[in-house]
């Protein structure tokens, strides 16, 4: 499948928050990347080796869930379930974020064993593809005892993250600022659990103990599950340039009271959107959708501004070549409509209604993965491939 062409798409959600929309019905992909963006007319193509007709649906790039906590395979401890990452690719994620193998049975808490779970969990990622999706896998858990070498050792070996800081014996600013500047010294990029404690063993952090440490990422700021006060949600997103994540499995209350500080303050480009899943909430192949449906339908976030919160803002916070349509990135796309029976006309106008679009069709670097959803509901329009 070395060039692929969509064709006869309504509406191009282009990832990017600075200019959501996209002129154009037809996107072609060459060796997985994108290759041209723009009228089919324009475009000039009659050698494409696999036609997609999207019969005047949306075309958005593939989802991230950025915070999932998978563990190795696609198997959760957790929840003693198989295949929730390919059930979460029919709800359109392409790419999930590891917020740290917490769940690991047995999990070693010695620098030793926390720096072999993150590299062995990088590596066996980088090498399976659940459902034909992209994993971030072996994000470190912080722990007393490791050493700037560690991260260094850690970086060359395929850790590109900091698990959620509070899961781990790390739990102090002072503790943590010190591996935090160690991390991202090596181009790591770092999340923060904020919020109260979700499970037994790990820490509640509040908003001054994020300040202190300087992530990159506040993870959950509307609670996973247990959100910070009002004030604190404010201080964070006043008085910080953190990316500001909200997860599914969070407080329904302060995702909005965040959403609206945001839209306030004119930050947009710094949500992020994830699962905060497999989690003691359980797994949710729909939760990034939902999110964006609550955005879309609560707040005065529009629903192409919230599609851009889960795909172009996650891949510019992790530094990923992917997440928005643009000439040279992976093609990794989803194609979507309005459900059967949604008060909206297409994808957009449904989701800004509160319904979850119907993912009619996922492609992860140019190829199809997806052709026909078993979590969403139908969308009412079809692609067809010839
Ligand atoms: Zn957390």
């Amino acid at each position: 499948m070395s060039k692929v062409l969509l064709k006869n798409i309504g509406t191009i959600v282009s990832g990017d928050i600075s200019n959501p929309l996209l002129e154009g019905d037809a996107i072609l992909v060459e060796q997985g990347k994108i290759q041209k963006v723009g009228m089919e007319a324009s475009l000039n193509v009659s050698d494409a080796d696999v036609v997609i007709d999207c019969a005047g649906t949306t075309v958005t790039p593939g989802l991230f869930d950025s915070h999932c906590h998978v563990v190795l395979g696609d198997y959760t401890p957790r929840q003693k379930q198989i295949g929730f990452l390919e059930s979460e690719v029919h709800g359109g994620v392409t790419t999930f974020i590891s917020a740290g193998e917490v769940h690991l049975p047995g999990r070693p808490k010695d620098p030793a064993g926390t720096k072999a779970l993150a590299i062995v969990a990088a590596k066996s990622f980088a090498n399976f593809r659940p459902g034909g999706a992209k994993v971030v896998g072996g994000a470190v858990i912080l722990e007393k005892g490791l050493t700037a070498k560690d991260f260094e050792e850690m970086a060359q070996e395929g850790v590109r993250t900091v698990g959620e800081i509070g899961l781990g014996s790390v739990k102090n600013p002072e503790d943590a600022a010190p591996m935090v500047q160690w991390a991202k010294a090596c181009g790591m990029t770092i999340m923060m659990h904020a919020g109260g404690t979700s499970i037994p063993g790990s820490s509640t952090v509040t908003a001054e103990m994020v300040m202190q440490t300087a992530p990159d990422i506040v993870s959950h700021i509307n609670g996973g599950p247990t959100a910070i006060a009002p004030a604190e949600v404010r201080r964070l997103v006043t008085e910080t340039d953190f990316a500001l994540e909200i997860v599914h499995c969070g407080n329904p209350k302060v995702t909005l009271d965040a959403a609206n500080l945001c839209v306030e303050h004119n930050s947009l480009d710094r949500i992020i959107i994830g699962n905060d899943a497999p989690s003691g909430t359980g797994v949710v192949p729909l939760g990034v959708l939902r999110v964006i449906a609550h955005l879309a339908s609560l707040s005065s976030i529009k629903p192409e501004e919230a599609i851009c919160m889960a795909t172009g803002n996650t891949a510019r916070v992790h530094k990923l070549p992917r997440g928005v349509i643009a000439e040279g990135l992976e093609a990794d796309l989803v194609i979507m409509d309005a459900p059967m029976g949604s008060v909206g006309e297409d994808a957009l106008s449904a989701i800004g209604a509160g319904d979850v679009p119907g993912v009619a069709m996922v492609l992860v670097d140019g190829e199809i993965v997806v052709s026909k959803s078993r979590n969403t509901p139908p969308p009412v329009r079809k692609p067809a491939v010839g």
